[in-house]
């Protein structure tokens, strides 16, 4: 008898902002505590995964080049997380992933953690899982920190190393412009630089999340837009000095306000509303300080079947 082979699942998942970013000091295990709130974004990547008789990673899109496709890609890690998890123990699981990045690379928008929450909602679609998402989450939390809020997304406040999340309420959409700049940076190279510069001096540091929490109920961009902080940004401008144009370049263009996402380079600027957005983006474009511009609005949900239940 043949058996049947089932059609591969492609799964669409969000890319993240840190709407506050606070960055506890250099632990002796050589992390750092954080808190966090994280939002969901709709520019994202697509995974699709086939059962396959050459098993492997290919990517395509943004940064393509730059994103390893053997053992290395977090997608596969997915891959072989989740076979042992169910105990599928094949040495190399009979699965092709396929990746159409959206999201920049080591752009600070956790587009490889994107793609490991992706492909485990995926894979539990392909080989019939009954895993829920929180016990997916467990699985997701081992192959890195950002990798569980790309399976819920929405807003969420994240603490430990970010992996520990509660949900936030966000009474509104609220509208973004993503400058990509030419080159990634190294979120260890960024840690580094802050531990570097705390230990030189004191450089600035962001506070209590409360004062966010709060503006995302009451859903005024403006309220939020005094409130944007994150701790790495500062490491990110010594390493990458041409961000500081940048950001002055999208509050010229009328955004409320500007950040560096996460260890950066990526800013993200929040905009009135989704007229504004459009206006602040053409106009960045027009202004040489980054490689690419896109709008994206905010919050969406996470890691999700195209063409499943959910899917709008
Ligand atoms: P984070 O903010 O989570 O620290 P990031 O968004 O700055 O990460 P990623 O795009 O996730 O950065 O990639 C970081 C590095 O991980 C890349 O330089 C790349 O070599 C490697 N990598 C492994 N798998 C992937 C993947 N599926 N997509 C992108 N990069 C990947």
């Amino acid at each position: 008898m043949l058996a049947v082979v089932p059609p591969p699942v492609t799964v669409r998942v969000p890319s993240k902002i840190n709407l506050h970013l606070s960055v506890g000091d250099l632990r002796s295990d050589g992390f750092h505590d954080l808190v966090t709130v994280f939002q969901a974004l709709s520019l994202v990547d697509e995974v699709t995964v086939a059962v396959t008789d050459d098993p492997g990673v290919e990517v395509y899109g943004e940064g393509q080049d730059s994103v390893p496709t053997g053992a290395n890609n977090l997608a596969w890690r997915a891959v072989q997380a989740l076979a042992a998890y169910v105990g599928r123990d094949e040495s190399e699981p009979k699965v092709r992933v396929v990746l159409r990045k959206g999201i920049p690379v080591a752009g600070g928008m956790a587009g490889g953690s994107a793609d490991a929450a992706a492909t485990l909602v995926a894979l539990s679609a392909l080989w019939r899982l009954d895993i829920g998402r929180d016990e997916l989450a467990g699985v997701a939390a081992k192959l890195g920190s950002d990798v569980p809020f790309a399976l819920y997304g929405g807003t969420a406040l994240g603490t430990g190393r970010g992996e520990q999340l509660v949900p936030v309420l966000s009474r509104h959409t609220f509208h973004w412009v993503l400058a990509f700049d030419q080159r990634g940076l190294s979120t260890p190279r960024v840690y580094g630089e802050l531990d570097r510069l705390r230990e030189a001096g004191d450089p600035p540091r962001v506070g209590s999340h409360a004062p966010v929490v709060e503006a995302l109920a009451s859903g005024d961009p403006r309220q939020l837009a005094l409130l944007l902080g994150n701790d790495l940004q500062a490491a990110a401008v010594s390493l990458r000095p041409g961000l500081r144009r940048t950001l002055r370049a999208g509050v010229n263009a009328g955004a409320l306000a500007g950040t560096v996402s996460g260890s950066g380079p990526t800013c993200a600027f929040l905009c009135a509303d989704a007229q504004s957005a459009v206006e602040v983006a053409a106009e960045l474009a027009g202004a040489g300080v980054c490689r690419t511009v896109r709008v994206a609005h905010g919050p969406v949900p996470g890691a999700r079947v195209v063409g499943g239940e959910n899917d709008p």
